[in-house]
C-alpha cells in the first residue's frame, strides 16, 4: 500500500524530477514546491511548472527572493561567473539554501496535511555544499519535528547515488526519456542535454555516458 502524502522540493532539474517520479511511486498523494529566488534563468520556474502540470502534480511556487537579497551568487547574478577554485566552494553555493528551502517546504507540507518531504540532495557528488550532507538532513528533520510538533520524515532517495545511478533510478521508474528530454539542469538555461560545457552539463553527461555504457553491457550479456 502506498504511504500518505508527500511534498517534493522541485526545481525541474534531473535530480528533483527523478525524485518526483520516485515520490509518485511511493505516496498516495504528491505535491511539488518550487522556490523562486531570482534564478538567472526564469525558464527554470516555467520548466518546473510544465513538468508538474504534465504529471498532474499540484504545484506551488514560493517567492524566496530574500535569498538573493541575502546572498548574491552565480545562480542569480549574471555578472558572477560560475566557477570553482581549488579547495573552495563553487560560486553557485548559496549559504543556507537547503536549510531555508526545506524549512519553508515543511511549513507548507504541514498546512497541506503532508508528513513526508522529498529532496534530491546528494552527498556522493559532494561539491562541498554542507547542507547537502546526510547528517545535516537528519539534524534538520529533528529540528523541524521539534519546531512544529509534527512527525516529518525527510526522504533523500539520491543521497548515496552517483549521477550514473540517478539515471539508472530514472530508468527503473520508467522516466528515463522524460528526464533526459524535459528537465533543465544546465547553468546556461538549455533544456535536455544542455550547453554541454557548464559544470552541471559536464556532470550530467558524464553520469549519462557511464550509465549508458553499463546498460549496453547488460543488454549484450
Ligand atoms: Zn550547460
Amino acid at each position: 500500500m502506498k504511504m500518505e502524502k508527500a511534498v517534493v522540493v522541485f526545481s525541474g532539474g534531473q535530480d528533483s524530477t527523478t525524485c518526483l517520479f520516485w515520490a509518485l511511486k511511493q505516496f498516495a498523494e504528491v505535491e511539488a514546491v518550487t522556490f523562486d529566488y531570482g534564478q538567472r534563468h526564469r525558464l527554470e520556474i516555467e520548466v518546473a511548472s510544465a513538468i508538474a502540470k504534465e504529471l498532474h502534480v499540484p504545484h506551488t511556487v514560493l517567492d524566496m527572493s530574500l535569498l538573493n537579497q541575502l546572498a548574491p551568487n552565480a545562480l542569480t547574478r549574471s555578472e558572477i561567473a560560475i566557477e570553482q577554485k581549488e579547495g573552495q566552494l563553487p560560486s553557485t553555493f548559496v549559504d543556507g539554501r537547503n536549510l531555508l528551502f526545506l524549512s519553508f517546504a515543511a511549513v507548507l507540507a504541514k498546512q497541506k496535511g503532508a508528513r513526508h518531504l522529498v529532496t534530491g540532495v546528494c552527498e556522493t557528488d559532494f561539491s562541498g555544499y554542507p547542507d547537502c550532507r546526510d547528517i545535516f538532513i537528519k539534524s534538520l528533520n529533528v529540528t523541524l519535528n521539534l519546531a512544529m510538533d509534527y512527525q516529518f520524515v525527510i526522504h533523500t532517495p539520491l543521497m548515496w547515488l552517483t549521477k550514473a545511478q540517478t539515471w539508472k533510478l530514472a530508468d527503473e521508474l520508467g522516466a528515463f526519456e522524460f528526464v533526459r528530454t524535459k528537465t533543465l539542469t544546465c547553468y546556461n538555461g538549455i533544456i535536455a542535454d544542455g550547453c554541454g560545457e557548464c559544470p552541471a552539463c559536464v556532470l550530467r553527461r558524464r553520469g549519462l555516458e557511464e550509465y549508458m555504457k553499463e546498460k549496453e553491457g547488460i543488454t549484450q550479456l
